[in-house]
């Protein structure tokens, strides 16, 4: 029985890939509804009851995770009791914005312009160094774009600088992080996964496109990334998987400014930018997260399905089923989670061996879903 920290979609998806190998499934997640109860035992606890713990880890050979802010009681008493992997040092780095850096840079790799700040006077001084505009970051506990804030060369620089202060609660959130704004050209994204016999893959270098702060669409292999380029890639995800000794799959979001690669942050799970190998890859990137962390030979990354894959997020609710199947060639995910809007609900991923008409078959199901959702709040306004 392997065991997943958190029942999300993530742990969905990693039950789903393990199953047809023979594995069970163990999940533990604060509500009833976690969306990996359809194809995992759940165990509903808090992650730091130490009685939800014990409940969990019973008859686990083996425990992961599908996110980075596991409280480090949780991983103590886990590394106390069972096996664990990745280890709960790679999770600790990944929590941390500052450490993520430090280890981008300690293995070779240029990131945007940063300084840390704790206090009021420490982030007015930051911002003066790095010059705006630049992104505020909370060092912990931010993600799809949550716990930042913008800011832009003004004449109020100042007062709104105190009004993000105020708003990012940087004592609740281990301080904040001053990044230079990088116009890029692009964001690519770079998974890779290492197993514990210290064999390494890597999957070809994703493009990723955010919408509020929320990734849209990834299109893999990333079009038009010369050679050079997917090799430092890839060099730079095997430095970090050795530095870390890392077990299981590794993300690392990644800008493309002026031509060269910046590293932004790293996700030490399977990615949503990832999504499109359950169809597009030999082997997905969930199935190799196992493979890695129980010893076994990993699969191949190559693309499978045509040679092209693009994803599409899901936002907010599920377009109808039967619309969204007639859409010829769709692969669709549904997560078991209820509406909300800006929530996660699901994925669809479209393969081909044509680029263009790839694109044009997801281009459709985005249509379809952001109509769908348009629709539905109008009658949500219209009942008032
Ligand atoms: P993050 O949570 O760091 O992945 O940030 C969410 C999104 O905000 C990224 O995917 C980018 O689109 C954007 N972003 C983050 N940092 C910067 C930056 N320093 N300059 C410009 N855009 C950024």
């Amino acid at each position: 029985m392997i065991g997943i920290l958190g029942g999300g979609q993530l742990a969905r998806m990693l039950a789903l890939a393990g199953t047809p190998l023979g594995l069970r499934f163990k999940v533990l997640d604060p509500s009833p509804d976690a969306p990996a109860r359809d194809v995992a035992q759940l165990v509903q606890g808090a992650y730091d009851d130490p009685d939800a713990l014990k409940r969990f880890a019973e008859g686990c050979s083996l425990v992961t995770f599908e996110f980075e802010n596991v409280p480090s009681t949780a991983a103590r008493w886990l590394l106390d009791h069972v096996r664990v992997a990745p280890s709960p040092h790679a999770l600790a780095i990944g929590q941390d914005r500052k450490n993520e850096k430090d280890l981008f840079t300690r293995v070779g790799m240029a990131v945007p312009k940063c300084r840390f700040a704790d206090t009021r006077e420490e982030l007015h001084r930051a911002v003066a160094e790095v010059g705006a505009p630049c992104v505020l970051k909370t060092r912990r506990l931010g993600y799809d774009g949550k716990g930042q804030a913008r800011l832009k060369p003004a004449p109020d620089l100042d007062s709104a600088i105190d009004r993000a202060f105020d708003e990012l609660r940087p004592a609740e959130c281990g301080g904040l992080i001053v990044e230079g704004f990088v116009t890029f050209d692009r964001e690519l994204s770079v998974i890779a996964t290492r197993s514990a016999t210290k064999e390494v893959a890597v999957y070809p270098l994703v493009e990723n496109e955010h919408r509020n702060g929320i990734l849209h669409r990834s299109r893999a292999p990333a079009p038009h990334v010369d050679p050079r380029m997917q090799r430092q890639a890839e060099e730079f995800a095997r430095a970090l998987l050795e530095e870390l000794d890392y077990v299981g799959t590794l993300a690392v979001e990644l800008f493309v400014a002026d031509g060269k690669l910046l590293a932004n942050e790293m996700a030490p799970r399977v990615h949503n930018s990832g999504h499109w190998t359950i169809e597009g890859s030999v082997c997905s990137q969930f199935e190799n997260h196992l493979r890695a962390i129980l010893g076994l030979p990993l699969g191949s990354t190559a693309m499978a399905g045509g040679g092209y894959a693009t994803m599409v997020n899901l936002i907010g609710h599920m377009p109808p089923r039967d619309e969204l199947l007639a859409i010829p060639g769709v692969h669709a995910h549904g997560y078991g989670k209820a509406g909300r809007s800006g929530r996660k609900v699901g994925h669809a991923t479209v393969v081909g061996s044509d680029r263009a008409q790839v694109d044009a078959i997801a281009q459709r199901v985005a249509e379809l879903a952001a109509r769908s959702e348009a629709a539905r709040s109008k009658d949500w306004s219209a009942s008032g």
